[in-house]
C-alpha cells in the first residue's frame, strides 16, 4: 500500500496572469487526483495538498518545472490517507489576507532566522519572540514566553500592532505555522519603524524538524483534517485544557449541533458524555448531529 503525504508550500513571487494560471493549475490538480487548497495571487501561490507520495512527487517536479517556483521549498509530512476532503483552487486577490496596501516584501521583510538560529537567539536579552496567529492557533501551542496577539484573523493585526510598541527597540523574533505571515508581518512592523526584525524561516513546521521542537509549548495548530501536529520531541508539554471539564486536552471537535458549530477543544470523556456538544442547550438542540466520535462534520453540499 503507497503512503500518503501532505505538503504544505508558499511562494511570493509576481504572477502576470495569475487568474489564468489557477485556472490552468485547477485542471493539472482534478488530473492528478490530488486534495486540498491553493491560492493563487498576483503576489503569489500559497497551498496545502495530500495524497500519495507518487502523486506528492508528481505535484512538486510539475511546479518545480515552473521557472518562477522552480526554488520553492515543499514540507513533507507523512500522513495516514487524504488530510482534505476536497480540492480547491482559487484565485485571490492576496495569497494571505492581510489588507495592507504597499508593503514590499522583498526589501521591508524581516531577516531570515534559520530554526537553528532562531532557537539560538530566541532567550536573548532584549529579545521578544512574537506569535503572529490567531488566538485559536496560540491557545493550544506556542512557543515559550512569546508574545501571542489577541486577534481571530491574521488582517486584525494592524489593529493591535500598538501592544508591540514597548518592543519598539527590542529584537523582535516574528513566526507562526509555516513562514507566510510573517513575511508580510515583519514587512509591515518594519514599515512603522521597528528596525531589528527578524522572521523564523519556515515557521513552526520547520522548526520542529529541524531542532525536535525545544521550547514550542502545546501542540501547532494546522488548517486540515489533522487539526492539530505535534512539534516539540524534546521537552513537550500541553497547555490547553478541556472546556468542559478543565482536564488537559488539545482535543479539538466542533459543537454537534449544527447551527452553533463552535469549535472548542473537547476531552474525549466529556465530549462522549456531551454526545458532541459544548452546552447543556445545544445537546438538547433539534439540529444536533450525530457524534462519531471525531467531532469533525461534512460540510452539506450547497
Ligand atoms: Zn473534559
Ligand atoms: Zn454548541
Amino acid at each position: 500500500m503507497s503512503g500518503y503525504e501532505t505538503l504544505l508550500f508558499y511562494k511570493y513571487v509576481p504572477l502576470a496572469d495569475a487568474e489564468v494560471f489557477a485556472a490552468q493549475h485547477l485542471a493539472f490538480c482534478r488530473q492528478l487526483g490530488i486534495r486540498g487548497r491553493v491560492l493563487i495571487a498576483d503576489e503569489g501561490i500559497n497551498g496545502t495538498v495530500s495524497g500519495t507520495t507518487e502523486q506528492m512527487q508528481a505535484y512538486c517536479n510539475h511546479l518545480h518545472a515552473d521557472p518562477r517556483f522552480a526554488d520553492m521549498a515543499f514540507k513533507t509530512d507523512p500522513c495516514d490517507g487524504h488530510t482534505f476532503e476536497k480540492l480547491h483552487v482559487r484565485y485571490r486577490r492576496e495569497i494571505v489576507h492581510f489588507g495592507v496596501d504597499g508593503l514590499r516584501l522583498e526589501e521591508q521583510r524581516g531577516v531570515y532566522l534559520e530554526p537553528q538560529q532562531f532557537l539560538q537567539m530566541k532567550d536573548e536579552p532584549d529579545t521578544v519572540v512574537v506569535d503572529f496567529r490567531n488566538r485559536v492557533e496560540w491557545e493550544v501551542g506556542r512557543f515559550r514566553h512569546a508574545v501571542t496577539l489577541p486577534i481571530d484573523r491574521f488582517r486584525q493585526v494592524p489593529d493591535v500592532v500598538h501592544m508591540l510598541e514597548p518592543y519598539k527597540k527590542h529584537r523582535i523574533l516574528a513566526y507562526c505555522t509555516g513562514g507566510i505571515r510573517c513575511e508580510k508581518a515583519t514587512a509591515y512592523l518594519r514599515s512603522l519603524g521597528f528596525e531589528q526584525v527578524f522572521q523564523l524561516h519556515g515557521g513552526i513546521i520547520e522548526y520542529g524538524k529541524q531542532t525536535g521542537g525545544k521550547d514550542f509549548d502545546g501542540k501547532c495548530y494546522v488548517f486540515d483534517q489533522r487539526i492539530t501536529v505535534d512539534v516539540n520531541q524534546v521537552n513537550p508539554t500541553l497547555i490547553s485544557y478541556c472546556a468542559l471539564c478543565g482536564k488537559p486536552s488539545a482535543r479539538f471537535i466542533n459543537c454537534a449541533n449544527e447551527i452553533c458549530n463552535k469549535h472548542f477543544i473537547c476531552c474525549e470523556l466529556c465530549a462522549q458524555h456531551m454526545k458532541g456538544c459544548c452546552s447543556e442547550s445545544c445537546r438538547n438542540h433539534p439540529g444536533r448531529r450525530h457524534y462519531d466520535g471525531t467531532g469533525f462534520y461534512h460540510k452539506k453540499a450547497r
